[in-house]
């Protein structure tokens, strides 16, 4: 096992790979801008190195100065977290050039998974369920697109190779709109990824959000950890998440699972990894993987009760994963709300001072936060200031949890999407159990 590793990132998962680093005796160098000097993760670190100004593009995002930070430390690898460099093949490649181990797959892996199109090409060859679409980028002739987009059958989705966080996407309803939009489409995604291929698929009208979590090792054993329901979205951003599944036959679980394990073994995956799927009618459609730790991994820990951060540095020690597919089964139920600081109406962002925080407790509560009391909440980073999850031997206790745990509570000083949360945790649609990607826009009336 390593002797040290650096945690290239900053905030609650900061903090929760420090603990997983703990519990395997690894010490740990924070690497933090000069606003999050002073923050609780930081000084809970064996060693910190202060790597630039507030702004992530001169710290977070600063390669050089987080390769030196590693190296004037001593660390043996780097662990990226989610956002920030986590999917960025060329730090992979210069990480393992500048003699540190990346946690998290090859960077031939990430640049394949990066680029939609060779994505779906390697899942469908893989045996993955994937959407109806055009085999590879859309040509120049204007013929065949029409001819291929009446093929798919409208609406259809036009969307940019390189596209990610929701951006380079545009829904086509009628043929006469279609070309004009392949052109603006490919225009956007030259302006904000300097890359124009696009490709068509079917758009799918209701669909819910279900991915998979995998675990690979590099000794060629691959498993799936079961499925996590993300539809609680709002501009594609996931506001709750749920494993397992509401009603999601068990027996589908077990074959896109296996799927899923299986394409790992096929693309020599290594680490943990999420299968992105669309859902409709009894139906699974790939839109994409994440090649990296989930902001909601926390719900599959605790249903499964595996610990996908520690078995992430297990991995990229070269160890071999302690599980057989037989030996992960599922236990309850977990609801994981995102709090962030934003108006929970108009989903301003809120930074600022937080004057009194009291995380909830009790039975099946668990808290993922690096904030505290007298906590300033800096503007420049993302507005999520924690995670509360609630475990219950059934979905019926995990949201009677979920809903006292919300009622305790306090985060004073800022405004938090806590009123949300609640209200959604009261909705007779969610309540039931299975509601679809739009249905929480449709609700807030957007
Ligand atoms: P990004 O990399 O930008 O997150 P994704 O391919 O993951 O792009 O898609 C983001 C979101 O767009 C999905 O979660 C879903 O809400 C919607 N979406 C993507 N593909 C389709 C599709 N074929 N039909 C309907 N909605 C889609």
């Amino acid at each position: 096992m390593f002797g040290k590793i650096l945690i290239a990132n900053r905030g609650e998962i900061a903090l929760r790979i420090q603990r997983a680093c703990r519990e395997l005796g690894i010490k740990t160098v924070a690497v933090h801008s000069e606003v999050d000097a002073e923050a609780k993760y930081v000084k809970l670190a064996d060693e910190s190195v202060c790597i630039g100004p507030a702004p992530s593009a001169q710290s977070y995002l600063n390669v050089p100065a987080i390769i030196s930070a590693a190296e004037v430390t001593d660390a043996q690898a780097i662990h990226p977290g989610y956002g920030f460099l986590s999917e960025n093949a060329d730090f992979a490649e210069r990480v393992e050039q500048s003699g540190f181990i990346f946690i998290g797959p090859k960077a031939e892996t990430i640049r394949l998974m990066g680029d939609k199109i060779s994505a779906i090409r390697a899942m469908k060859k893989a045996g993955i369920p994937c959407v109806p679409g055009s085999d590879g980028p859309l040509g120049i002739n204007e013929k065949d697109i029409l001819k291929l987009a009446s093929q798919i059958g409208y609406p259809v989705l036009i969307k940019a190779t390189a596209g990610g966080g929701g951006k380079g996407m545009r829904v086509v309803h009628t043929e006469a709109a279609l070309l004009n939009a392949v052109v603006l489409t490919k225009s956007e995604a030259r302006a904000a990824f300097g890359n124009d291929t696009v490709y068509i698929e079917k758009y799918l009208g209701n669909p819910r959000h279900i991915e998979f979590q995998v675990l690979a090792d590099t000794h060629g054993n691959a498993i799936h950890l079961g499925e996590r329901d993300c539809s609680m979205q709002r501009r594609h951003q996931k506001v709750i998440e749920e494993s397992p599944a509401p009603g999601l036959p068990e027996k589908l679980r077990h074959k896109i699972g296996e799927r899923c394990a299986e394409a790992c073994r096929k693309i020599g995956y290594r680490g943990a990894g999420t299968f992105e799927f669309l859902y409709q009618d009894g139906e699974f459609y790939f839109i994409e993987m994440n090649t990296r730790v989930q902001v909601e991994h926390p719900i599959t820990e605790m249903v499964t009760g595996v610990d996908i951060v520690r078995e992430q540095l297990r991995i990229a020690a070269g160890e071999k994963l302690p599980y057989r597919q037989k030996d992960i089964t599922w236990r309850g139920h977990a609801i994981e709300c995102r709090i962030n600081a934003e108006d929970p109406k108009n989903f301003i962002p809120s930074p600022g001072r937080i004057t009194a925080w009291h995380p909830p407790g009790g039975p099946g509560i668990r808290v993922d936060s690096h904030v505290y009391s007298n906590y300033f909440v800096p503007p420049y980073y993302d507005s999520m200031i924690g995670k509360l999850i609630a475990y219950g031997d059934t979905r019926e206790i995990a949201l009677a949890r979920m809903r006292i745990a919300l009622s305790e509570m306090v985060v004073d000083g800022i405004k938090t999407n806590i009123p949300l949360h609640q209200d959604i945790m009261n909705d007779n649609a969610f309540i039931r159990g299975g509601v679809n990607i739009h249905y929480l826009e449709k609700k807030l009336g957007l």
